[in-house]
């Protein structure tokens, strides 16, 4: 048995200016886990006060998680608070400096002075990585009790509580309960859109639980079953499964796959074909989504990025008709795109993407998310997908290398 308490920190929670939709999340982790949480709090940006509530918090509770006030700005200020709290001295974490000053040079930005700070940590705490933002968490221990902090930003937040800080939990405390997950790696719906599907299976019960997470493009639905021991929650997650399964006909693409591109390269390769690439509106993302798998090689040749009308017709010999006929933007030229760069690199297959990724560009006959996709495999006959594709420059791009893996996932399974 272990008890939580759940502060969430920020004014703008106090102003009813946000949702605090962090504790329904923490909340939920926890419960999955097996943890009681016994009390949730919501504090301003104000050092004394959160020291004040977590100082009380940790009194009463084995753990208090705190979400929030972990940026580089003045008015975070969880750190000082959790130091206070504690009784530690705030010191400079070097491999949190590290990671941080890695995360702006990969973004070419100069660091500023202040992200320094997100470095400080309360002296002897845990350090919890955080793969999607600069500030990362921190643990701190006493005896069997735990303050734990983590960021406010809901993504960031998300993926340390259920990578770490819940694994992190389970290992300390016993609780009697084992839970066991299996995520369902998904593609072509979109979240809310999967979510409808299944909806009625997430409110039939609390355990085996459901959570559909989105991240990059991709959904994936995780199922969590808790029981006395890990036999019974994998029978749990067996009877469960199915009925998932059902909702989604052709959309799982793995069981705790990981993303799309592993799996197609290890369809690849078990099958040895070889994949050549032509990008036009991704400007060579999907080639870089590949190319993040180690060992690519097996199976990826490489790509044009033929952004251009030049580009389509120097590099992968698009007729100059079928641009003027139909446009750049068209299933004559996904195909003719596909079959060029095929031929170039004499690849078992090959993709294509042209569209529009906006904001500009757009017209009535071609607006921004149009996307074409096209796919030729071993077989000789392309096949073409036209899709309307919602969101801002960075999802459309994003979405098309996913619909563009996804079609190659379908063939190559086949
Ligand atoms: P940052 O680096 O952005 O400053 P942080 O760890 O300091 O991160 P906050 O400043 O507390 O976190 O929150 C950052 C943003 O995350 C908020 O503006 C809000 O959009 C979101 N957020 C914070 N707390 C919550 C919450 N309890 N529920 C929902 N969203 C939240
Ligand atoms: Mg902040």
């Amino acid at each position: 048995m272990a008890t939580a308490e759940i502060i969430t920190v920020g004014t703008e929670l106090l102003l009813g200016q946000l949702v605090d939709t962090n504790t329904t999340f923490i909340a939920k982790a926890l419960a999955d886990a097996g943890i009681d949480v016994h009390r949730e709090t919501s504090v301003g940006d104000n050092t004394a006060r959160i020291a004040t509530a977590i100082r009380e918090a940790i009194d009463r509770a084995d753990c208090v998680i705190v979400a929030g006030g972990l940026g580089p700005t003045v008015d975070d200020l969880t750190r000082e608070a959790a130091a206070e709290a504690t009784k530690r001295p705030l010191e400079l974490h070097e491999h949190s400096l590290e990671r941080i000053k890695g995360m702006f040079a990969r973004l070419g930005r100069p660091m500023a002075e202040n992200n320094r700070r997100q470095a400080l940590m309360p002296a002897g705490a845990v350090v919890l990585d955080n793969d999607f933002g600069t500030a990362p968490g921190f643990i701190v221990e006493e005896g069997r009790r735990a303050v734990i902090a983590v960021p406010g930003v809901p993504r960031e937040m998300k993926a340390m509580i259920s990578d770490q800080v819940v694994p992190w939990l389970l290992a300390k405390y016993d609780v009697s309960a084992t839970i066991v997950t299996r995520v369902l790696n998904t593609i072509g719906l979109g979240e809310s859109d999967l979510d409808s599907r299944i909806a009625d299976l997430f409110h039939a019960g609390v355990n085996p639980s459901i959570a559909v997470l989105a991240h990059f493009g991709q959904v994936d639905v995780k199922l969590t079953a808790k029981a006395a021991n890990r036999e019974a929650a994998i029978a749990m997650l067996d009877q469960l499964e199915p009925l998932v399964r059902e909702r989604l006909p052709d959309c799982i693409y793995a069981v705790d796959g990981g993303p799309i591109e592993h799996v197609v390269g290890d369809l690849l390769r078990a099958r040895a074909w070889t994949l050549a690439t032509a990008e036009s509106c991704t400007g060579g993302l999907i080639a870089s989504m590949l190319t993040s798998v180690a060992g690519a090689s097996d199976y990826y040749l490489g790509g044009v990025v033929s952004y251009a009308n030049e580009a389509k017709l120097d590099f992968l010999d698009v007729a100059p008709d079928l641009i003027e006929q139909h446009g750049a933007v068209s299933e004559e030229v996904a195909t003719a795109m596909a079959v060029g760069v095929k031929a170039h690199l004499r690849s078992t297959c090959a993709i294509a993407v042209t569209g529009i990724a906006g904001p500009g560009g757009g017209s009535e006959e071609k607006p921004v998310g149009l996307v074409y996709v096209a796919l030729t495999g071993p077989d000789p006959q392309a096949e073409v997908r036209k899709l309307m594709l919602p969101g801002d420059r960075e999802m459309i791009q994003r979405r098309a290398a996913i619909a563009a893996l996804s079609m190659l996932w379908k063939t190559a399974r086949a």
